[in-house]
């Protein structure tokens, strides 16, 4: 049965709509900043948040006339509070204070910390009782379950902002929850699709992040070269719509032009189609209710010509069907492999591990975890920090298996 999210009482906030930014120093926050800049008569910021960036920080909330900017990292606030001096514009910094920022109500907060970093601020805000729009991700691969349970109870409105997970939500207003049969997220296949395996072992740092379509922070960029990305949005859906895993599927589509597509009971199959720019589904959910202007390029078919799909290539891309094992075993499991695979990828930014070590490394962790008898789901969001914590731990202690990473270890 296909969920709608959240309420369905359409919640119009005093205009202006208020609105926070949580990672606005990233790649969403500064898509997000651009859209809220143009419409400064439409848009009030309460706050934007980031870990370190200060002067990018300190830049977005004066461009956007934000009431309060935040660092998460408390060595910052001197730096931030020297750069905001004079602008009346309120400074913070440490976990409480990202915590303070993420609960103060607003009509939406957009959720754009990459990582389990996120989860914390983003379940404040919800608790706060604020929509949310999702860039996030990783909140719903770590606890899922209980994040859900949390909009259920608080009754707010949860907006994807995933290009693929937005362009469902779109499609599923074409029918009822029970007229669909499956759905499919694309795949633009990253970096090495056209890469032979073997070759794979000398990929570096800088091949993985180069994403041929889009331009991401560097984590989600090294997740969509192994399609863990494409997985964890297997685990997004799930929770988001309320499906079974066998009703999601990928398909990779190195055009990016169709971001998702529902299938229905009658064949019919209802896609959502943009270019592949971030500010169309994050102007869908700050605008939401209403559609409005989002500036880009104009979609160009005709320029474009064809349009390609095929099957992902299960050998070349393992990270695909380990979220599927870590899907169908449970919550506990989705978590573990977040977390391993956080480590994974820090590991192999630093040059530390080979890059098919990512999904290995996060693979041989799941395994592992799978013999400790970690309860099913977690029912706080304490206990979903402490599994997370449990996940890197044991992420950490099989990296000593992965290359020569003794040096790297504190830091990773
Ligand atoms: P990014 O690395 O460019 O930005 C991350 C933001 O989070 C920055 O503002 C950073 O300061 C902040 N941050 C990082 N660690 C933090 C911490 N420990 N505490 C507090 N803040 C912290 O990442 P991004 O590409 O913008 O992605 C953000 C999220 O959106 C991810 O979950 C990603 O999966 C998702 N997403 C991104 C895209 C995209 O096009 N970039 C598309 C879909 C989904
Ligand atoms: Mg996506």
């Amino acid at each position: 049965m296909v969920a709608p999210i959240g309420t369905d009482v359409v919640k119009v906030g005093a205009s202006p709509k208020r609105i926070t930014v949580l990672g606005a120093t990233g790649s969403i926050g500064a898509s997000t900043v651009d859209l809220l800049k143009r419409y400064p008569e439409r848009f009030a910021v309460e706050a934007v948040t980031a870990n370190r960036d200060v002067k990018t920080l300190a830049k977005v909330a004066t461009d956007v006339g934000a009431k309060r900017a935040v660092v998460a990292d408390p060595s910052a606030y001197r730096e931030l509070q020297a750069a905001l001096a004079g602008t009346g514009i309120a400074s913070s910094a440490g976990a409480e204070a990202l915590l303070d920022a993420a609960s103060r109500p607003v009509d939406l907060v957009v959720a754009a910390i990459v990582g389990a970093a996120g989860l914390a601020p983003t379940m404040a805000a919800i608790e706060a009782g604020s929509d949310i729009a999702l860039a996030n991700k990783e909140c719903l691969v770590c606890a899922g379950t209980m994040f859900m349970q949390a909009v259920a109870r608080k009754d707010v409105r949860l907006l994807p902002v995933d290009s693929e997970h937005n362009a469902i939500f779109q499609a599923l207003g074409a029918g009822g929850a029970d007229a669909v049969e499956k759905i499919i997220l694309t795949a633009s296949g990253g970096p090495f699709r056209d890469w032979p395996v073997d070759r794979l072992s000398e990929a570096t740092p800088d091949q993985a992040t180069h994403h041929p379509k889009w331009s991401m922070g560097k984590k989600i960029s090294v997740d969509s070269s192994t399609l863990l990305n494409k997985g964890f949005e297997l685990i997004e859906a799930k929770h988001l719509f309320d499906l079974a895993a066998d009703q999601i599927e990928v398909l990779v589509h190195p055009q990016s032009i169709v971001h998702g597509l529902v299938v229905y009971r009658d064949g019919s199959v209802i896609s959502q189609m943009s270019v592949t720019d971030m500010r169309v589904p994050l102007a869908f959910c700050l605008w939401w209710p209403e559609r409005r202007n989002a500036p880009r390029k104009q979609l160009d078919l005709a320029a474009l010509g064809t349009l390609t799909f095929e099957s992902p290539d299960p050998v070349k891309f393992p990270g695909l069907q380990l979220a599927r094992r870590a899907l169908e075993a449970g919550g506990w499991a989705t978590n573990v492999l977040n977390a391993a695979n956080e480590v994974a990828v820090g590991a192999f930014l630093m040059g530390a591990i080979a890059y098919p070590d990512i999904v290995a490394l996060s693979d041989r962790v799941l395994t592992t975890a799978g013999t400790k008898n970690f309860p099913s789901e977690m029912g706080s969001l304490e206990e979903a920090l402490v599994l997370d914590g449990e996940g890197r731990r044991m992420a950490r202690e099989a990296l000593d298996g992965f290359g020569d990473i003794v040096q790297h270890k504190e830091t990773i």
